[in-house]
């Protein structure tokens, strides 16, 4: 692989290790109605000023070249909270009218979706992704700093019966904390139709509390979840998606089918040669990976006049510079300046 080769003329993000991405996530707000331990302290950050986000309409024009210019043909919408962002729905409509219309989806703490989750069917969201770490209300005091568990549960149901489907859960287990939890929560999923993934926890907190040493893996959350289930080779190719998956023996999904369950080893099973994303913060700027420690500033260049072109070309760029990896296991490795609630989880 010859890494200084100049980049060809393709119009897609394509980098210098042959990926290509077609994956958007798309941050809208780096503000949040909770406080998870492993994202941020309990006093919030100091929040990008108003001023410096991005309007609804400079979102869903980057989005429009994504789309129509670089290849791009599934966008999620994160944070921070996605749902407390007042322009999400324009949002999710407009960008559902995009030719080739791309899949849309959402990531949330699920607060709130209760009451937003048939307007955004309608609007043209395809799916969602709800973060949900334990079922005891205690622990998840403890692990949100909130008392929220019952709205986090109906926004699930909401989503659900809106036809937001597959639902799917995302969970971070904490050593001490939640670490047992995995059957349960398996169990959980199950009974109501919902597709669970386990996610490894990152150094990308704001704290930088993270420590490989305690970090619960994806050989360990396998084990647990083998002791009380039978787990099987999921025969369907994972492509670029993060999560491998295994089939639940005995277990039907909503819909037919076999129920499927995920572990997203970022740390210790990377995914990295086969990734397909592209990140935009909430001020506008892309990253090529969550661990980018570079970022290009497309808001600037939007404010300053670029057209359409321009930007679709700065977008290039700053995907042809992609790294080969996250480099976590690196000891050169350095975490980030920005937390994950900045980037868009
Ligand atoms: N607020 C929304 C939510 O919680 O789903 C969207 C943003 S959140 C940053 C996106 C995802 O990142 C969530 O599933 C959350 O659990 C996960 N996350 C946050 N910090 C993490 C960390 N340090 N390691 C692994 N996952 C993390
Ligand atoms: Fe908020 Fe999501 Fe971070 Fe939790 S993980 S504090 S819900 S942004």
């Amino acid at each position: 692989m010859d890494v200084d080769a100049p980049r060809p003329a393709e119009p897609g993000l394509i980098d210098r290790f042959g990926r290509q991405a077609i994956d958007l996530r798309v941050s809208l707000t780096d503000r949040c109605n909770l406080r998870c331990t492993y994202c941020m302290p309990a006093e919030g950050l100091p929040w990008l000023p108003n001023s410096d986000v991005l309007t609804d309409d400079e979102v869903i024009r980057l989005v429009r070249i994504a789309v129509e210019r670089l290849g791009v043909r599934e966008v999620r919408f994160t944070g921070g909270e996605p749902l407390i962002r007042p322009g999400l729905t324009k949002i999710v409509t407009e960008v559902a009218l995009l030719e080739p219309r791309p899949t849309t989806s959402l990531t949330t703490n699920g607060i709130g979706l209760e009451k937003t989750a048939a307007a955004l069917r309608d609007a043209g969201l395809d799916r969602v992704n709800v973060s949900l770490d334990t079922l005891d209300e205690d622990r998840f005091a403890t692990l949100t700093r909130r008392r929220r568990l019952p709205d986090v549960l109906a926004g699930l149901r909401a989503a659900a019966d809106a036809g937001l489907t597959p639902v799917k859960i995302n969970t971070v287990l904490m050593r001490g904390v939640n670490d047992d939890e995995a059957p349960a929560l398996l169990a959980f999923a199950l009974e109501h139709g919902y597709q669970l993934r386990f996610i490894e926890q990152m150094p990308l907190d704001a704290q930088h509390g993270w420590d490989r040493a305690t970090m619960v893996t994806a050989e360990e959350i396998l084990r647990d979840l083998q002791a009380a289930f039978t787990l099987l080779p999921d025969p369907v190719a994972r492509g670029g998606a993060p999560a491998e998956t295994w089939l639940v023996d005995g277990h039907t999904a909503v819909g037919g089918g076999p129920a499927r369950v995920g572990v997203i080893g970022t740390v210790t099973r990377p995914f990295c040669g086969d990734c397909d994303r592209t990140r935009l913060t909430a001020d506008g700027q892309v990253r090529a990976c969550l661990f980018a420690t570079e970022e290009s500033d497309l808001r600037a260049a939007l404010r300053g006049g670029a057209d359409d072109e321009e930007l679709a070309r700065r977008w290039r760029v700053a995907m042809w510079g992609k790294r080969a990896g996250h480099g976590i296991d690196d000891p050169s490795f350095l975490q980030p300046v920005r937390p994950m609630s900045a980037i868009g989880g």
